[in-house]
C-alpha cells in the first residue's frame, strides 16, 4: 500500500517532460493534478427594459483540473438559450457576474480571471479585415508584447502545419469559412497562454469541415499538457467527439414543461471515465450511442 501511494506521489510530482501530451488512450485513466479553471457558484442576472430582471445563469460551478499528459478539452454542451454565451463572456472576463466568480491558476495558485487571460474565438470569426493574413496573426502577438522576429516565427510555422502559406498575403475576405475559422483560432494561439475559449466552432460548416476543425482543434490543444480548450457548443455528437468532459447546460422545468429561467448544469460526463475520450473511433461504440441518446432526450428533446 504504501509503495503504491509512493509510487503515485512520484509520478505526480515527477516533471522530466512536463509538457509532453501522450498520444492515445490513457491505459489507466486520468492522473489529475491542480485546479487551472474554476467557476464557482456563478450567476447571471440581466435588467431588462422593464426593469424586470432576467435569470441567465444559475449558480454554475465545474472545476477544470490539469489532467497529466493530455490537454484539456471541454465542452458546455446546450440548446439555444441556455446561457452559453453569456457564460464564455464571465468565463473570459469580459463581463462580471452577479455573484459568484471565476478563478484561474497563475502556476502557483487561484486567482480571479482577468481580462486577456483566456482567448476567445468568436462565432463567424472576425478578424482585422484591413490587414493580411500573416498580419493578423503578427500584430496582435506585438501588441502583447511579443518580438516581431518571434512573431513572424510562430506565424510561419502556424501557416504551415495548417495549410495556409498561400494564404498569407490575403485578405480575410479571400478566405473560405474553413481558412478563416483556422485563422481565427491562430490568431488566439500567437499570443503565450494555454487558455482558449470558443464559440460554436462547428456551426454553419458541413460534415467534413467538422471533422477537420475537430482534428485542429485536438492538435493543437495536444501541444502542451496545459492547453485548456473550452468549447461552446449545442452539436452533441461533435461535443462528444473532442471533449474528456462534457457539461451539459440546461434549464429545469415547470409542472407544464416550460423551461425555467437560469441556466444550470444538468449533468456532468467525464469521458475517460467512460473510456470513450482519446478514441479515434468513439462514434462506433455503444457507450457513445447510449450517452449522446441520453443527452438529447434530456437537452435537445425535438432532434
Ligand atoms: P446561448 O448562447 O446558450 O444561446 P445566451 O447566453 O446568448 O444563450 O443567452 C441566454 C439568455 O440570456 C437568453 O434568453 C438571452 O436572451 C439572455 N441574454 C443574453 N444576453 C443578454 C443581455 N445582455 N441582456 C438581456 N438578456 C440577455
Ligand atoms: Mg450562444
Amino acid at each position: 500500500m504504501a509503495d503504491d501511494k509512493t509510487k503515485v506521489e512520484a509520478e505526480i510530482t515527477a516533471k522530466p517532460d512536463e509538457n509532453a501530451c501522450v498520444s492515445g488512450p490513457l491505459a489507466e485513466g486520468a492522473i489529475t493534478l491542480e485546479p487551472l479553471l474554476t467557476l464557482e457558484n456563478v450567476s447571471k442576472e440581466f435588467l431588462m427594459n422593464d426593469g424586470s430582471t432576467f435569470v441567465a445563469l444559475k449558480d454554475l460551478s465545474l472545476t477544470i483540473r490539469d489532467i497529466k499528459n493530455k490537454p484539456q478539452v471541454v465542452s458546455l454542451l446546450g440548446p439555444s438559450g441556455s446561457g452559453k454565451t453569456t457564460a464564455l463572456r464571465i468565463i473570459a472576463a469580459l463581463d462580471q457576474p452577479s455573484s459568484g466568480c471565476v478563478t484561474i491558476t497563475n502556476g502557483k495558485g487561484m486567482r480571479p480571471v482577468k481580462v486577456g487571460d483566456v482567448g476567445v474565438v468568436f462565432q463567424r470569426y472576425p478578424l482585422f479585415e484591413d490587414l493580411t493574413v500573416l498580419d493578423n496573426l503578427i500584430v496582435p502577438a506585438m501588441r502583447a508584447s511579443m518580438s516581431k522576429e518571434d512573431a513572424r516565427a510562430k506565424a510561419a510555422r502556424y501557416l504551415d502545419e495548417f495549410d495556409l502559406v498561400t494564404q498569407g498575403l490575403a485578405w480575410p475576405v479571400q478566405l473560405s469559412g474553413g481558412q478563416r475559422q483556422r485563422v481565427a483560432i491562430l490568431q488566439q494561439l500567437m499570443k503565450e497562454r494555454h487558455f482558449i475559449i470558443l464559440d460554436e466552432p462547428f456551426s454553419g460548416l458541413d460534415p467534413v469541415n467538422i471533422i477537420s476543425v475537430i482534428n485542429l482543434i485536438s492538435r493543437i490543444a495536444h501541444e502542451h499538457t496545459l492547453n485548456t480548450f473550452i468549447i461552446i457548443t449545442h452539436d452533441v455528437t461533435s461535443a462528444l467527439i473532442i471533449s474528456d468532459h462534457v457539461y451539459l447546460l440546461g434549464r429545469e422545468r415547470d409542472d407544464k414543461g416550460k423551461p425555467i429561467q437560469g441556466g444550470r448544469i444538468m449533468k456532468e460526463y467525464d469521458l475517460i471515465a467512460e473510456g470513450l475520450a482519446y478514441q479515434p473511433n468513439i462514434e462506433e461504440l455503444p457507450r457513445f450511442a447510449a450517452i449522446r441518446k441520453a443527452i438529447r432526450m434530456v437537452e435537445f428533446p425535438k432532434l
